[in-house]
């Protein structure tokens, strides 16, 4: 049966990064030695690196800019306490926008490290929207936001303008849209849902930020120090960077972000066309705020749950439950899902609707 990965992350990637990282775990580059099994300064391993440094600033358009990009790791969860613990030293304050969980527990990681503004929140609503037209105050070290809600299925379509540095959780949407990344100070992103496997976290940094930050931290915090050491500071995460590079590599030969861009929108678009036109479901989140990568739906009649998600368990619908937080249905459609799977899903959905 093919299968058809909806999952949220650690999600889908492309069968020909599988295959390759699969091959190169048993013998790398015909080395007759495992890509797991050698060092990290090993001269191969230190071109993949630096080649997936460039590449991720290259995709984004901010090669020559003045960024620094870095493979860390801890997880996004880490990058919130990382993000505080650099930033939050002059005024010992940032202005937080919260629009769901992943933001919520950004916010409540950086409370350790000064005072919190939430500026912005949509929490008044389920977190079903974006909120717009935010005042930004002065006096604070940096605002804080998610580009893409990954539980609630909201997305930014355009950004706050501030004058102070803008850092973005771009975990669930990185090289997904077309964007003017210049437009902020500091992104990070987890590598499981658009960039590779997890262990890993892919910080592009405007280096400028850092200058004149007077603040002792250890050194595994410092993105200072990360960038010094080039993303060697202690061992990377060999297997999760070498992933990441050769699904950096896939975007490049797919196009770019141009491209995919152009697939994830006619994919948002058939599944929200469905859901809306399918008299069984319904949709969450605010119409012009709807995510691109995850499609947050619910049953009408939630009797039907168990009859629907055995026909896709039997039509290889795999992973489309909702986050365990807020339940229903969430399709995750990250870059490497084709859009043969989201007109399966529609298939399924509409002989769903005509079977009862
Ligand atoms: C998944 C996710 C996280 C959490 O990532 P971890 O690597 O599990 O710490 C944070 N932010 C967003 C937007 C996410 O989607």
């Amino acid at each position: 049966m093919i299968m058809h990965n909806f999952s949220s992350g650690p999600s889908i990637l492309p069968e020909t990064v599988i295959q390759q990282a699969a091959k190169n775990v048993l013998n790398f580059n015909n080395s007759g030695l495992s890509l797991i099994e050698i060092s990290h300064r090993d001269l191969a391993f230190v071109e993949i690196i630096n080649s997936a440094r460039n590449l991720a600033l290259e995709l984004l358009n901010l090669k020559d800019k003045g960024y620094s990009a870095l493979f860390l790791q801890g997880g996004a969860s880490l990058e919130f306490v990382r993000v505080a613990s650099n930033l939050m030293c002059l005024n010992k304050r940032a202005g937080y926008i919260n629009t769901g969980t992943w933001a919520q527990n950004a916010q409540n990681e950086a409370s350790y490290f000064g005072e919190i503004l939430e500026i912005a929140s949509s929490k008044d609503k389920n977190y079903s929207y974006i909120p717009k037209n935010i005042n930004v105050p002065n006096n604070i070290d940096y605002v804080h936001l998610t580009a893409n809600n990954t539980i609630y299925g909201t997305q930014f379509k355009s950004f706050p303008k501030v004058n102070v540095p803008l850092v973005c959780d771009m975990s669930s949407d990185i090289f997904s849209r077309v964007l003017d990344f210049s437009q902020f100070d500091l992104i990070y992103a987890c590598a499981q849902k658009n960039v590779g496997t997890s262990g890993v976290n892919l910080v592009v940094i405007k280096n400028e930020i850092l200058n004149n930050l007077e603040r002792k931290i250890p050194n595994i915090m410092s993105y200072q120090k990360h960038i010094e050491k080039e993303s060697m500071y202690n061992t990377p995460s060999v297997f999760s960077v070498y992933v990441s590079y050769l699904t950096l590599n896939w975007i490049k030969n797919m196009g770019g972000i141009k491209a995919l861009e152009s697939e994830n929108n006619k994919k948002a678009h058939l599944i929200y066309s469905e859901i809306d036109r399918n008299n069984l479901f319904y949709g969450t989140a605010n119409t012009e705020d709807r995510s691109t990568m995850n499609a947050v739906f619910y049953l009408k009649d939630d009797r039907l749950e168990t009859k629907f998600n055995n026909l896709c368990k039997n039509e290889g619908i795999y992973g489309i439950q909702g986050h365990r937080t807020v339940g229903g249905y969430r399709a995750s459609m990250y870059n490497a899902l084709p859009i043969s799977s989201v007109e399966h899903l529609v298939n399924v959905m509409q002989h769903f609707e005509k079977s009862l």
